[in-house]
């Protein structure tokens, strides 16, 4: 096994931003699944925004009903993934996982077309400089706009696995990507979040390895962090600095923040 090779390999590089606040307005609701919907937020504000990192989050500020009083600042506000944005006309597009409980999920399924909401950030980025000779991305519905925009950044020859875990195929949240990138659904059923996932992470064995640099991306409910770093940091041996590994959200636990 080659486990590294110096002509390729890949780094995540972090990068700074001036942490801005921007207000919009809820403009269109799309459902992609019966369980996942892309909202359009619109407004001036968003001109300019940028976020150049795949996993990058923006934290999005709920003030509840239109003309409800109080600052937007302080509303409650729960971290999304920037999916799409055009910084000229001022849009962005996120794309939320309903789990029937919790402010940003509530919000997303029912907040009225032109309802107010702030945008803050993205604060850091890490920023993903060279090329892996494989890639490795696992995670929940929470992750796919991560994970999708990782897949659009890969070129034709890229090689390697993506594994999403969803409830059963109904929900699929399909994965664009080239022809050598093996995309799987996993189904949890009635298991917990994450349990199919982190079986699928524990079932891959140091024989599964590609060669060369294997850029390692696993998000999904906190309890998934340990079979991702098991599998990316210990049996595979990745490179901490081409490996991320992070609960985006924790069961029973409101508002969770990933530690970085
Ligand atoms: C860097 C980063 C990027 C993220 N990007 C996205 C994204 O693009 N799209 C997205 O949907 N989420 C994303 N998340 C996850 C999202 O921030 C959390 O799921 C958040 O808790 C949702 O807030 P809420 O108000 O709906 O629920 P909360 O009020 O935070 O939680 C209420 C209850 O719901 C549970 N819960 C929270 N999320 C889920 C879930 N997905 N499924 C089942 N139960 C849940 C909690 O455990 C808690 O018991 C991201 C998280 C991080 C750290």
């Amino acid at each position: 096994m080659k486990l590294s090779n110096p002509a390729h390999g890949a780094r995540l590089e972090p990068r700074r931003h001036e942490l801005e606040f921007r207000s919009a307005a809820l403009a269109e609701r799309t459902f992609l699944t019966p369980a996942y919907v892309r909202l359009r937020l619109v407004g001036s504000d968003l001109r300019g925004f940028d976020s150049p990192g795949a996993d990058d989050h923006v934290r999005v500020f709920f003030p509840g009903e239109p003309g409800a009083p109080g600052d937007l600042r302080s509303a409650p506000s729960r971290e999304y993934t920037p999916v799409t944005w055009d910084a000229a006309a001022g849009w962005l597009d996120i794309d939320v996982a309903l789990h029937g409980d919790g402010v940003g999920s509530r919000w997303a399924e029912a907040a009225p077309i032109g309802a107010p909401v702030g945008v803050g950030g993205p604060r850091g980025s890490m920023v993903l400089a060279g090329r892996p000779d494989a890639w490795l991305l696992a995670g929940d519905e929470t992750a796919v706009p991560a994970i999708r925009r990782f897949a659009a950044g890969m070129d034709d020859d890229a090689t390697g696995r993506i594994a999403v875990e969803v409830p059963s195929a109904a929900y699929d949240l399909p994965v664009a990507a080239p022809a050598g990138i093996e995309v799987v659904q996993l189904h949890r059923g009635e298991r917990p979040a994450g349990a199919e996932l982190g079986d699928w992470l524990d079932a891959l064995d140091v024989e599964e390895r590609p060669d060369g640099c294997v850029f390692g991306f696993v998000a999904a409910e906190q309890s998934v962090v340990r079979a991702g770093r098991a599998l990316l940091l210990e049996r595979w041996v990745g490179d901490p600095a081409a490996t991320i590994v992070k609960g985006y959200w924790k069961r029973g636990t409101a508002e969770y923040h990933a530690p970085h």
